[in-house]
C-alpha cells in the first residue's frame, strides 16, 4: 500500500465526506510555494496551505530558529513561569500591533484565540456585576470550529446541527458597497439594548466566506457605533494577518482601534500550531482583583510555547524583510494586472483584489453551494493540473505565498483561465 491508501485506512478528514472521497495526494516534500507527492508530482500551492505559510514550505531560516529553540528548551509550562522566545515575541508584536493592544494572551489555533476573546469580553462584564451575555458578528462570518467560535460563524451548514447548544450571537449584514447603511443601521438596532459585550469581525476581508471584501470606512463606523456603547470590537485576524492585505494588519487601514485582536495561521510562518489574543489595557485590568474567582481562568497545556514563539519571531523577521516586502508588492501588482485582464470576461461576475488576495466569481445560472458540483469540478481541475485551490461554491481565489515566483504565479492564472473556460 502506498500513502494515500493507508491514509484511507487509518484517517477521518476536516471537512470531508468520507463517502464520496477518493483517495488523497501524499505530499512528502515542499520547497518554496510548490509541494510534492508520493509519486513525485509537482503542485503550486495557491492558498499557501490554508493561509498558513506566507514565506515558503521548508524554509531554512525558520527552521533554523526552531532547531536552535528546540535544543536550548523546547517548552516549559507558562502557568507559573515565563520564557524567553514568548517575551521577544510579544515586544515585538508591541511595535507592530495597534498602540492600544498592550497584552498577549497565547493559546494554540485560531479558534481557541477566538475563544479566549470572547470568554474574556463576556467574564470582564459578568466580573463588573453588568449583564451583557450577547454577541454580535457578521453574516457569512468565520471564527473556527470551538463552540464559542462557532456560535459566532455565520456559515450555516457549519453548525447546523448544534444550533441548540450556542451561545447567543446576533447578526448583521456585511457592509459591502452598497449595504454600508443597512449593516450599521441594523447594527444601531441591537445596539439600542445593553445585551451585548462584543462585536466579532474578520476585518476587511471574510476569508472563509469566498474572500468577501469591505471597505475600511464601512467598518470604522461600526466599531465607532460599538465603542459609544462600550460594546468591545474584537478584530479576527486570524486570516488577514501578517502581510495578507498589503499592510502587516488590516488594521492598519483603520483610523479606529480594535479593543482585541485574534492571530493564529501565518503567526508561525506556517510551521507550529500557535495562536494569540490582545487585549487593551481596560481589558486587562477588568480581571484585577484581591478575589482569584475574578481572574481569567483559560489556558492551553502548551500555552506560549517556546519553539511556537522562536518561529513566530523568525516569521516577522522574514514579514519585515525587504524582499518580503518586495514580494507582497509583486504579487499585488500582478494580481491588479491579470484582474483588468479578466475584466471584460464573459463567464466572470466579478473580481475583487487586495493585497495578495485575488477572488473571483464566476456567473451560473442557479446559486452554488460551499462544496456543490461546481465547486468540487473546479477543484480536482486545478489538481489534475498541479495547482492547489479550494474554490467556495463558485468563488475562485488565490493566496499565495509571498515567495511564489512569476513564472509560478503566471501557471495559476493560466489555469484558473482555462478552469473559467471549461465550465
Ligand atoms: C481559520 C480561521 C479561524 C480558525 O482557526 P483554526 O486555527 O482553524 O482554529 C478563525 N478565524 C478566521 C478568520 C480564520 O480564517
Amino acid at each position: 500500500m502506498n500513502l494515500s491508501q493507508k491514509d484511507q485506512l487509518y484517517h477521518w478528514h476536516p471537512y470531508t465526506q468520507h463517502q464520496t472521497t477518493g483517495l488523497l495526494p501524499a505530499i512528502v516534500k515542499g520547497e518554496g510555494a510548490l509541494l510534492w507527492d508520493e509519486n513525485g508530482k509537482e503542485y503550486i500551492d495557491a492558498i499557501a496551505s490554508w493561509w498558513v505559510n506566507p514565506y515558503g514550505h521548508a524554509n531554512r531560516f525558520v527552521a533554523d530558529a526552531i532547531y536552535k529553540q528546540l535544543t536550548t528548551l523546547e517548552h516549559v509550562l507558562f502557568g507559573g513561569f515565563t520564557n524567553e522566545p514568548a517575551v521577544l515575541l510579544s515586544e515585538k508584536l508591541r511595535t507592530l500591533l495597534p498602540s492600544n493592544q498592550k497584552k498577549v494572551f497565547f493559546s494554540d489555533n485560531g479558534s481557541t484565540a477566538v475563544e479566549v476573546a470572547l470568554k474574556a469580553a463576556l467574564q470582564y462584564f459578568y466580573n463588573k456585576g453588568e449583564q451583557r451575555k450577547k454577541i454580535i458578528a457578521f453574516e457569512d462570518a468565520f471564527h473556527g470550529d470551538t463552540f464559542g467560535a462557532m456560535a459566532s460563524s455565520g456559515i450555516t451548514f457549519f453548525t447546523e446541527a448544534f444550533q441548540g447548544s450556542l451561545i447567543h450571537v446576533d447578526r448583521i449584514p456585511v457592509p459591502i458597497p452598497g449595504r454600508e447603511q443597512e449593516s450599521l443601521q441594523e447594527l444601531e438596532k441591537l445596539l439600542e439594548t445593553d445585551d451585548y459585550a462584543a462585536f466579532i469581525f474578520e476585518p476587511l476581508v471574510q476569508g472563509a466566506a469566498g474572500m468577501v471584501m469591505y471597505a475600511p470606512e464601512a467598518l470604522e463606523a461600526l466599531m465607532q457605533a460599538c465603542q459609544r456603547k462600550k460594546v468591545f470590537t474584537i478584530a479576527d485576524e486570524v486570516m488577514t494577518g501578517f502581510g495578507k492585505t498589503g499592510k502587516n494588519f488590516a488594521c492598519d487601514y483603520l483610523s479606529v482601534q480594535p479593543d482585541m485582536m485574534c492571530l493564529s495561521k501565518a503567526l508561525t510562518a506556517g510551521t507550529i500550531p500557535m495562536a494569540l489574543t490582545t487585549f487593551t489595557q481596560d481589558i486587562f485590568d477588568g480581571f484585577l482583583d484581591v478575589d482569584v474567582n475574578k481572574a481569567l481562568f483559560h489556558g492551553h497545556t502548551f500555552t506560549a510555547n517556546p519553539t511556537g514563539c522562536a518561529a513566530a519571531l523568525a516569521g516577522l523577521r522574514l514579514l519585515e524583510s525587504e524582499s518580503m516586502q518586495a514580494n507582497i508588492q509583486r504579487i499585488h501588482q500582478r494580481h491588479l494586472n491579470f484582474q483588468s485582464h479578466l475584466a471584460q470576461h464573459p463567464k466572470i461576475k466579478t473580481t475583487r483584489v487586495l493585497g495578495v488576495i485575488l477572488a473571483l466569481e464566476i456567473k451560473t445560472e442557479s446559486h452554488e453551494s460551499y462544496y456543490g458540483n461546481l465547486r468540487n469540478k473546479l477543484y480536482q481541475f486545478f489538481i489534475e493540473n498541479g495547482i492547489i485551490l479550494r474554490p467556495v461554491g463558485n468563488i475562485v481565489y488565490i493566496l499565495p505565498p509571498y515567495v511564489i515566483t512569476d513564472a509560478q504565479l503566471d501557471k495559476v492564472y493560466q489555469i484558473v483561465e482555462q478552469a473559467i473556460e471549461m465550465v
